[in-house]
């Protein structure tokens, strides 16, 4: 069974493997003194550390007050647009230069027959030396009140914790990756969306983020992976809890809970939840292919959907332990390599021999992967660099069980998450 390890992020520092000990297969590139030459640019965890220092409740709620001031942020309501610009100007005056409202035609057969624009907001921070790779933070910007009519476009919608809780996170992250001038590898998006709440009442209805990932999808956009920040500012509970819906044992999940413990006073919530909410914004890209994560508060507000969604029944200092969470996550992601994928380990010869293969990512910065090998999980005997995508073995002793892990290594010196696979070694009467 593969296992995502998270946990081990020291690198080199196990004893390299003679070339007696290891046989390669001849079109093996092996470089033995790799890590003598591999160094970090600089201290990932460190920058992570200050860069979140940063966030600030002060701004989260000045952001909230703001959006909560419309009035209304309906989708159907004359003032939409406004919204979206307010969103444009506000990364503008953070300094980012790529801003964009991405328009799409909106048609909802679920209230009555309608048409309208609406306008996704997208702010790029562009990679430095992967940009073509993308992990996307974002939260859409609509509201709406129980029992609204479609031709009540002025009634008050004030949406604080849903969602200009998620919308003012992801402003803030954007804030202070550009105060603290992060370059990133990868390249990272900020993504306000639009007209997410008919999505989860309409299955027809072209939602922004249906809209946006429909299109990645169809352009074959390496997406590396999108988090959406839903409704996570009430902690009438006083929670240090938080939770987590997903799909499957992905790279996403695990690097998000590494991070939620690393990096902030959050637990994940023991019963971390399989699924995006259908209709949500993660759900569309997860559709699409892509891995999603919906990040939430523990406890559900009790005032969603309701005139009394204000931000005075919230609690920032919360909100902003959430947002450390995605920006931990995007700044973490975006430095490091991919994680490798589709491990195989096969024997050859039953009792001695082993062929390791795994994919390439894409990933521009790779140069080459660990293997590490030992018969225990997380202590490994021996490391060897290699090239290429597979790896022969022909010195395992019989009847025993292996762990077997790859990670990916870039030119600077940092090093992926590493891959586990096992296998056991057939007893032949030795
Ligand atoms: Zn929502």
């Amino acid at each position: 069974m593969k296992q995502i390890l998270f946990l081990i992020f020291v690198l080199f520092s196990v004893n390299i493997i003679s070339a007696q000990e290891l046989k390669k297969l001849d079109n093996v590139s092996s470089d033995s003194d790799y890590s003598a030459k591999a160094t970090q640019a600089f201290n990932l965890d460190s920058l992570i550390t200050e860069c979140l220092a940063d966030i600030s409740a002060d701004s989260i709620e000045h952001y909230m007050r703001e959006l909560e001031g419309f009035g209304t942020r309906f989708c159907l309501a004359p003032n939409h647009k406004e919204v979206a610009e307010y969103l444009m100007e506000k990364f503008v005056s953070f300094g980012y230069s790529d801003v964009k409202l991405d328009s799409f035609l909106y048609v909802s057969t679920y209230f009555v027959a309608d048409t309208t624009w609406q306008y996704n907001v997208v702010a790029t921070l562009s990679g430095t030396i992967n940009s073509e790779t993308e992990y996307i933070a974002g939260a859409h910007y609509d509201d709406h009140v129980f029992g609204l009519q479609i031709n009540d476009t002025t009634a008050i919608v004030p949406g604080a914790d849903d969602n200009a809780s998620g919308v003012s996170a992801t402003l803030e992250i954007a804030r202070i990756f550009a105060l603290n001038n992060v370059q990133p590898f990868a390249t990272i998006k900020f993504i306000c969306f639009a007209a997410e709440e008919f999505g989860l009442v309409d299955d027809f209805a072209t939602t922004g983020a249906n809209h946006y990932s429909t299109n990645a999808r169809n352009s074959n956009d390496n997406i590396g992976f999108m988090i959406s920040m839903d409704m996570i500012a009430n902690n009438i509970n006083s929670d240090t809890m938080v939770t987590f819906h997903y799909y499957d044992d992905s790279y996403l999940i695990n690097l998000s809970v590494s991070v939620c413990d690393q990096f902030t006073s959050l637990t994940p919530s023991s019963q971390l939840m399989n699924l995006n909410s259908p209709g949500g914004d993660s759900d569309f890209f997860r559709m699409n292919g892509f891995d999603a994560l919906w990040v939430m508060e523990y406890h559900v507000s009790p005032y969603y959907h309701t005139v009394a969604d204000t931000v005075g029944n919230y609690n920032m200092q919360y909100c902003s332990e959430v947002a450390k969470i995605t920006g931990g996550a995007l700044l973490k992601a975006s430095f490091l390599p991919r994680p490798v994928q589709h491990l195989d380990v096969l024997t050859v010869n039953n009792c001695v021999d082993a062929f390791v293969k795994w994919n390439n990512t894409k990933d521009d910065s790779i140069s080459g992967y660990n293997i590490r090998i030992g018969t225990v999980s997380g202590v490994y005997d021996t490391i060897v660099f290699v090239a290429d995508t597979f790896y022969a073995i022909d010195y395992l002793v019989p009847n025993i069980k292996y762990y077997i892990v790859v990670s990916a290594l870039n030119s600077s010196g940092f090093e992926s998450c590493l891959i586990e696979d096992t296998i056991r070694t057939s007893f032949c009467g030795f």
